[in-house]
């Protein structure tokens, strides 16, 4: 059985005020600090308005600081985008791509994300590339071809187990309190790993977050599963004390 460390990332979206973001990331780091071993890597992504705030207070902590979107482009007349270099500029490590809602809310495609995903991998980030069918997608039992669709496209040649971590996020999972079940979960991430593996010489090695309400009552069970490699979560990672004990699950 392959090893690989967790990654548990919140998701803060559009969430999030100087004096509540600075605070829950300086008590996230001091917690990790406190702790000191941990059973998984930890990432935020707050909005943009905070990133090098939250990079600063985060700097000598486990905590890692990712943006949420960016540009496929390096620079130019992109009114209020940002470049890929502008997150690694301020010392962002990771990016989010192709979260749910910019597919839906920003019409963003799978070739759209692979672009930004390549952009994020020139800039020396991780890209944290979303897929995940739609309620009706799944109805129809269209999820793994949708899913392993989705991958196809967006996940780059050039990725790597290094450069880049999966999210599967069921989009209607996400902020609705319904969590795929562990079942579900399962089928999913096995799919996406052999697709991986088919396609890249370390696709064993590529971390699968789940995403989707996950909170502390329900982290157990799903980081258990085997290709099931850390979670993305939303809500409860504005909730230091419940984004902790998930943290706390990979211990
Ligand atoms: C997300 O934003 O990626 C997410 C999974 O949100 P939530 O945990 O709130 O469902």
């Amino acid at each position: 059985m392959t090893q690989r460390r967790p990654l548990i990332a919140g998701n803060w979206k559009m969430n999030c005020l100087r004096a509540d973001g600075l605070a829950l990331a300086s008590g996230l780091a001091a917690k990790a600090s406190e702790k000191g071993t941990l059973g998984c890597d930890i990432l935020v992504c707050p909005p943009a308005t905070l990133l090098s705030d939250v990079v600063g207070v985060t700097k000598d902590s486990a905590v890692g600081v990712g943006g949420q979107d960016c540009h496929a482009a390096v620079s130019g007349a992109h009114t209020g985008d940002i470049a890929a270099p502008m997150l690694a500029d301020i010392g962002a490590g990771y990016v989010l791509v192709g979260h749910s809602e910019r597919r839906a809310d920003h019409g963003e495609s799978s070739t759209d994300i692979r672009r930004k995903a390549i952009a994020a991998h020139d800039a020396d980030l991780v890209a944290v590339v979303c897929v995940g069918e739609t309620e009706q997608e799944r109805d129809l039992g269209a999820t793994l071809s949708v899913v392993n669709g989705q991958v196809a496209v967006s996940v780059p040649d050039g990725a790597t187990a290094k450069n880049t971590v999966i999210a599967y996020e069921p989009v209607w999972a996400i902020g609705t309190g319904r969590t795929a079940s562990v079942a579900e979960v399962a089928e999913v991430h096995t799919a996406i790993r052999a697709e991986l593996v088919k396609r890249f010489a370390d696709g064993n090695e590529f971390r699968i977050l789940y995403g989707g309400s996950v909170k502390p009552s329900n982290a157990a069970e799903l980081l258990a599963l085997e290709d099931v490699d850390g979670a993305l979560v939303g809500g409860a990672s504005l909730k230091l004390e419940d984004f902790w004990k998930i943290i706390e699950t990979c211990a």
